[in-house]
């Protein structure tokens, strides 16, 4: 396989699509190739082309998470997220663009079932083991969306800006269909460059894990409250990141028999986020 070292963006877009895929820190990606889930004529290695560092409220796409978790001029919800996620080995080569578009961990999709997301006509987690899978959104797809980084920056209220758009961070997600498996908004030829992250006057993330450390989270809740108005961002619950507009919605949840235990988790975990931000 090729691999192709672009010095810039533009360059790089160039390079992209057409079985050319981006390559950032590689913790997520090689073990895809790997495992015969993902095909690539071409690695692009984006690592050069991309920003990384933080300045001020914007932070380059490129950064680690551990560089993130350790900086005190970045909010405590998306530092919290960064320390809880993953392995220190990993948080040491991994990005931040590259952690909001990690791929399912549902076992059905990384042991290739033909399911919805490999274009089958079925979920087999929905018929078999769910028990880490999804009370919103599971229509389709139960997966559960497994970026803490990602539920703090949904309640930070952070922008996108990628190589053709600026956009909140909501809409780089989208529900899988029945015909359409994609679960991004991004274009092959995309990338993510920076992230316009504001800061908060007060913020939490809290995650329930199935230990204490180096785990997906069973139910991760990111509060922040940013001009007197309270942003919640879940992970663990839906198959992309997920946004509660009010307390209410966890009412609306369309717990499966084995996600039903989720549920009070989720709502404890709420009422905590949302006591600490209330005067922290
Ligand atoms: C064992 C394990 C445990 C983990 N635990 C957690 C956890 O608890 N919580 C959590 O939040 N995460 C967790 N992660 C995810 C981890 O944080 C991500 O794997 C990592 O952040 C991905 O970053 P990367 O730079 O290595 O991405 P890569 O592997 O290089 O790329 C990942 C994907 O993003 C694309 N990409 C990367 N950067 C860009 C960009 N700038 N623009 C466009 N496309 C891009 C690549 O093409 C690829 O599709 C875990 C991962 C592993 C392997
Ligand atoms: S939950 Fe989603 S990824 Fe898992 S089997 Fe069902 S359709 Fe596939």
């Amino acid at each position: 396989m090729e691999l192709r070292q672009p010095s810039s963006a533009e360059e790089a877009v160039g390079l992209l699509g057409n079985g050319h895929v981006a390559l950032a820190g590689g913790t997520e990606i090689v073990p895809l190739l790997r495992d015969g889930l993902l095909r690539a004529d071409a690695l692009i290695d984006i690592r050069r082309a991309v920003p990384r560092g933080i300045h001020g409220t914007t932070i380059g796409a490129g950064t680690t998470l551990a560089e993130l978790e350790v900086d005190p001029g970045i909010p405590v919800v998306l530092r919290e997220a960064c320390r809880l996620a993953a392995s220190p080995q990993l948080r040491a080569m991994g990005s931040i663009g590259g952690n909001l578009l990690q791929a399912t961990r549902c076992w059905y999709w990384r042991l290739d079932f033909p399911c919805y997301l490999h274009g089958g006509d079925r979920c087999h987690a929905k018929d078999g083991r769910h028990d880490e899978h999804a009370i919103f959104g599971n229509d389709v797809c139960a997966s559960a969306h497994p970026s803490d980084v990602a539920a703090a920056l949904l309640a930070l209220g952070t922008m996108l800006r990628t190589t053709a758009r600026e956009l909140p961070l909501a809409e780089l997600y989208r529900l899988p269909t029945t015909d359409d498996p994609q679960t991004t908004t991004l274009a092959d030829d995309e990338l993510i460059l920076e992230l316009e992250v504001p800061i908060p006057e007060a913020s939490v993330y809290l995650k329930a894990m199935d230990r204490q450390r180096w785990s997906f989270p069973i139910v991760g809740v990111a509060a922040a409250r940013t001009a007197g108005e309270v942003r919640l961002g879940l992970a663990g619950v839906a198959p992309v990141p997920w946004t509660l507009t009010s307390v209410d919605d966890l009412d609306r949840a369309t717990p499966l028999p084995g996600t039903a235990y989720k549920l009070p988790i989720a709502r404890a975990l709420v009422a905590r986020a949302l006591r600490a931000v209330a005067t922290g």
